[in-house]
């Protein structure tokens, strides 16, 4: 029983994508240009245009007693840039220099360090006394910004506020892509305006009659808000969605915006908590007004818990201001705005229980609509509704498909559909049949198949007895599900699979609890029969049991020595406290009571499979042989199971 359900939520719509805040003018481009140009600038003009730097020996005796200075330029007092007379540029001394060009006119030739101008004044004066007593060289004093130094100083810190502007241009877009150091505090809602009209109507929600029904009020009132407000009327302001995931609760709210025809507001709850403090509320303001530019308008907040759970909730060592000014504004905000001023607040989560009460009172989202896991009846209208742009063979039997997957949700069924298509499309196939949908439905349940996978004969032979002792243990117990199919080919991270098919309850029996511990305790069964050995292959399994078991002693009241009570706690207040919500004595008996119930499960399963020790074989020797074991095969082994199997398992 490695089989977990795994779901790959596909919701990507595509007419959302387009941004409502400001547009995407900010181009940062010209300021990497800038600064590349800079530092370019900085090393060219370091390296070409300045002049040879000499020692005042080297200006003394070869210089300024040959007569060749024309002027001295002493700059900002610490360097003296000289200027040889223009005729004397072609003597050998000056050789070194590059000649022509702007280099021998108006720029200086040399540079000269001086320690300060006093003493560079004097030394001067003197060297003038003993070469040259006619003729006096004219200084110039000038103070001047020198960019080089500046840029120095400039540069680092500038590529400082470059790379800060890079991280925050990461965090404001990484929610959708749209965002910018500049809207980052605003809204990052998607708008789906009438002129991107929301194609999604009340058609394209399956089943879930009863949850339509009350939202079919909402699209009526956005529609005619005078037939309402005429009469006094109060319209909710806000609607929660409550579901498990993938059961359409974003489609539903797609929905009544696509009917009612109005701007549709949409924004995850998780986009409202990002890193700095203050973006969420200053997200929701911006959100509320957008809204209500807008309005008859409706603002969808998908997975509220992120923001809405209950604030005593956070604990001790992790308390998350951030979050709750989200939650203190969103409250704020749905107070402030009026009952008819034509928004409406959907929102949607799977955790009702954790919502901080204050967001459920009256004027908030005091509207709460269930969606729950479809039906039969319901899973056949949502495969019709995305069958529809499938193009299926004759084969195709919708009901069977219908009846075949117990506890998928709407996402589930939509992904069935479409992982069919991909599958014959693969295949180079005309239309989808059947065998394709259930290949895609064997894929959602139990991940890919990976055929190529490398395992060693050994490692086989313990897959097949683990599967073999899983399908044997079940099949002999009454309260397990139909099983289906055995399989060792790998998939997804398990090696070997077994395949039941769920009924449709909502309560489960003790002993129907008991039965299912021992049958997924049958893999590790079977390994100690067959190979007087365990292996680590049993994981998956052992986990799942544990919990299980855990859940029925501590949550399910199931254990005798406990009795009917149950530590479950639905409000969650309980998480704040770091302990349990039992004694040190209570946790000991129930840690107790959980090893025994799981041994005594385990020796049961032992002495079931070794009762039927030669049939264990068989399913295992087959299975090595065949990879896969259908039902057929399974009854030739096993023989009748006590347990009726439903008709349309048998197809
Ligand atoms: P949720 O918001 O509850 O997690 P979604 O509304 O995102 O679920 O559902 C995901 C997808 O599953 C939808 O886009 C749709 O294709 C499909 N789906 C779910 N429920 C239904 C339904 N009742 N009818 C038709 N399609 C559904
Ligand atoms: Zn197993």
């Amino acid at each position: 029983m490695d089989n977990e359900k795994k779901i790959n939520k596909e919701t990507n719509f595509s007419e959302e994508k387009k941004p409502t805040t400001l547009p995407e003018g900010y181009k940062p481009n010209w300021i990497y240009v800038l600064f590349i140009f800079l530092i370019l600038f900085s090393i060219f003009s370091r390296t070409v245009s300045k002049p040879k730097e000499i020692t005042w020996l080297t200006f003394e005796q070869t210089m300024l007693s040959a007569h060749d200075v024309a002027k001295i330029v002493v700059v900002n007092k610490a360097f003296a840039e000289i200027y040889i007379k223009k005729d004397r540029l072609s003597s050998v001394n000056y050789k070194d220099l590059p000649q022509g060009g702007y280099m021998a006119e108006s720029n200086p030739h040399y540079t000269l360090q001086i320690g300060s101008v006093e003493s560079f004044e004097s030394k001067l004066q003197q060297a003038q006394q003993t070469f040259l007593p006619e003729e006096r060289v004219e200084v110039a004093y000038q103070n001047r910004t020198d960019w080089i130094v500046v840029l120095s100083y400039i540069l680092p810190f500038g590529l400082l506020v470059l790379f800060w502007m890079f991280m925050l241009r990461g965090i404001g877009r990484s929610p959708m892509g749209s965002g910018s150091i500049f809207n980052f505090g605003k809204s990052t809602a998607k708008l789906m305006d009438k002129d991107t009209k929301s194609t999604i109507t009340f058609k394209d929600v399956a089943g879930l009659r009863e949850a339509k029904r009350e939202v079919e009020e909402i699209v009526d009132f956005l529609k005619n808000p005078k037939t309402y407000t005429k009469l006094g009327a109060k319209i909710p302001k806000g609607v929660m969605l409550v579901g498990p995931t993938g059961t359409g609760k974003t489609l539903m709210a797609k929905a009544v915006a696509g009917e009612a025809q109005v701007p549709f507001f949409s924004l995850s709850g998780s986009e409202f908590v990002e890193m700095f403090v203050g973006v969420g509320a200053s997200r929701v303001r911006d959100l509320f007004k957008q809204a209500k530019e807008k309005a008859p308008s409706i603002i969808f907040i998908d997975e509220i818990d992120a923001v809405g759970r209950s604030r005593s909730k956070a604990n001790a060592f992790q308390s998350n201001d951030e979050r709750e000014n989200t939650l203190n504004q969103l409250l704020t905000e749905l107070d402030g705005f009026g009952t008819n001023t034509g928004v409406i607040v959907l929102a949607a989560t799977n955790r009702a229980d954790i919502l901080d009460k204050a967001l459920l009172r009256p004027g908030r989202f005091d509207r709460h609509i269930y969606l729950e896991l479809p039906t039969k009846e319901e899973r056949l209208e949502i495969f019709e509704v995305h069958l529809r742009p499938i193009k299926k063979a004759k084969d195709v039997d919708v009901k069977l498909l219908a009846s075949l997957s117990p506890g998928f949700s709407g996402a589930d069924i939509a992904n069935i559909c479409n992982e069919a298509a991909l599958i014959a499309a693969r295949k180079k196939k005309e239309a989808v049949e059947q065998e394709d949908f259930m290949e895609a439905r064997d894929r959602i349940v139990g991940g890919l198949e990976r055929k190529g996978k490398i395992i060693s004969p050994k490692e086989k032979e313990i897959v097949a007895y683990h599967e073999a002792g899983h399908a044997v243990a079940s099949w002999f117990l009454k309260n397990v599900d139909a099983l289906v199919k055995v399989s060792i080919i790998p998939r997804g991270k398990s090696l070997g699979s077994a395949w039941y098919l769920p009924e449709e309850h909502q309560i489960v029996t003790k002993a129907k609890f008991i039965d299912l511990l021992c049958a997924t305790l049958g893999g590790r069964a079977a390994e100690e029969i067959m190979f007087n050995e365990v292996s680590s292959g049993a994981l998956d399994d052992l986990e799942k049991v544990t919990k299980q078991a855990y859940t029925m002693v501590a949550y399910y009241g199931l254990n005798d020595k406990i009795g009917p009570m149950s530590f479950y706690d639905s409000t969650g207040e309980n998480e704040r406290f770091l302990g349990k919500p039992y004694s040190e004595n209570m946790a000991m008996i129930i840690d107790k009571e959980v090893q025994a119930l799981i041994i005594s499960s385990y020796n049961r399963t032992i002495e079931l499979l070794l009762k039927h020790q030669n049939k264990l074989e068989s399913l295992g020797q087959l299975l090595l042989k065949k990879e896969v074991v259908y039902l057929e095969d399974l009854e030739k082994i096993l023989g009748k199971r006590i347990k009726e199997i439903p008709a349309h398992v048998r197809d």
